[in-house]
């Protein structure tokens, strides 16, 4: 049971926007992090895919400190060489061309469904429309809500803004119906894993399949990147185990190991929609995020953390498939790398305060779906720690 100890500076004023768990955490270092009083927890949640490199990495931390000591912000008004490379480092592991920076994971898909308007009012299209998908998470700016395929994140939020068409993930039937005969059609945006929408992967051969349909009817694909990319599959961008290389894709979570970027990277048939002018944003591609999406790429490949996301991960997988294999109430364990789900036939988000009690951090999504979204550095024994501590609670849960 939950010891709901006292946290300092719990204030009513800010605002209640989450459900909170009755904790404050203090510091991390690796994939462990301490709360204000002392006690410590193993982090299978990474700040929801946030913190690739764990918490305060001994190579992260002198650079951003020496960054914040010579400049944090300058504004767009100048060249800043640490977005340049980053933009280089981007389009080298994507086989994409060109960035823009910003912030967070909405305000890179903002841009994303800037881009795709843009795209059709250049061809003509005066009404563009974008194919978008059931479960979908694309963030809460007006736009991004509406694009997002959950009623509870819209509602109370309408009018919705339009021009978007859904339909369900993996059923290129279904593509094929929904934009049959319709000249208005500019985009297909999806997230090669879902992630809010409960851990749900798009199949290497629906996503070929939209690629084909894409080049077929001049569309661009867009790839929702921020939750899976960066890693966390074994590969840069989870899009990449199906052999494709979309549009548009926009990343943000992982980029930068805690500190706040996002980015949108694009290809030739996007790379130049935006003129000067068209877009931006005050924060995007300031020196202090830059620099922490730099030295994050460098030391990933430094550490062979993509290596060990695949390795880790498949290992932390088979063992929790291996043990929940028999058991009643288990629906499906899933994922790719260290982004895995595991859906009950239940909901079950009081899991959440369970592992928190027994020291894990991890978070239920979807109603019904544990996801463990951990560092990219976290170990096979860290993992086998993981297991080892949810596998009881998941039992315990089901057998109530
Ligand atoms: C988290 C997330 C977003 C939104 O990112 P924010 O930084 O919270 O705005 C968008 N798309 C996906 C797939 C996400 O997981």
């Amino acid at each position: 049971m939950s010891t709901h100890q006292a946290i300092p500076a719990a204030s009513p004023h800010v605002m209640n926007t989450y459900g909170r768990l009755p904790v404050a955490m203090s510091h991390g270092r690796g994939c462990r992090l301490w709360d204000v009083n002392g006690k410590e927890y193993l982090d299978a949640l990474a700040g929801i895919a946030v913190n690739t490199l764990g918490h305060a990495h001994p190579k992260l931390v002198p650079a951003l400190q020496e960054q914040i000591a010579k400049m944090m912000h300058c504004c767009n008004y100048y060249h800043v060489p640490d977005q340049e490379r980053l933009a280089e480092m981007l389009v080298e592991r994507s086989g994409m061309t060109n960035v823009f920076f910003c912030s967070t994971g909405l305000e890179a898909n903002e841009a994303a469904l800037k881009l795709a308007r843009k795209f059709g009012h250049n061809k003509g299209i005066e009404r563009p429309e974008i194919v978008v998908y059931e479960k979908a998470f694309h963030g809460r700016s007006i736009a991004t809500l509406s694009a997002t395929g959950n009623p509870k994140i819209q509602a109370g939020f309408g009018p919705l803004v339009e021009g978007f068409i859904r339909v369900p993930l993996n059923d290129l039937d279904s593509l094929k119906k929904a934009t049959a005969g319709n000249p208005n059609v500019v985009a297909v945006f999806f997230e090669a894993i879902q992630g809010e929408g409960g851990v749900n992967p798009m199949t290497d051969e629906y996503m070929q399949g939209v690629r084909a349909m894409c080049d077929a009817n001049d569309w661009l694909m867009m790839i929702d990147e921020v939750q899976c990319g960066m890693g966390r599959t074994g590969k840069w961008f989870a899009h990449q185990w199906a052999g494709i290389v979309p549009d548009v894709m926009p990343l943000a979570k992982g980029l930068g190991s805690g500190v706040p970027i996002g980015a949108v990277v694009a290809g030739p048939k996007a790379a130049n929609i935006f003129t000067p002018g068209a877009h931006g944003t005050t924060f995007g591609g300031n020196p202090l995020s830059m620099r922490a999406g730099v030295e994050t790429i460098r030391i990933m490949e430094e550490d062979g953390l993509m290596e060990n996301a695949a390795k880790v991960g498949k290992h932390l997988q088979t063992r929790l498939l291996t043990s929940l294999l028999e058991v009643a109430g288990v629906k499906q364990v899933r994922g790719h790398g260290l982004m895995i789900g595991i859906e009950l036939d239940r909901p079950c988000g009081a899991i959440a305060q369970r592992a928190l009690d027994a020291g894990l951090l991890l978070s239920v999504t979807a109603d019904n779906v544990i996801r463990l979204v951990p560092p990219l550095i976290m170990t096979s024994a860290e993992a086998d720690e993981v297991a080892a501590i949810l596998l009881p609670i998941i039992k315990d849960f089901l057998a109530e």
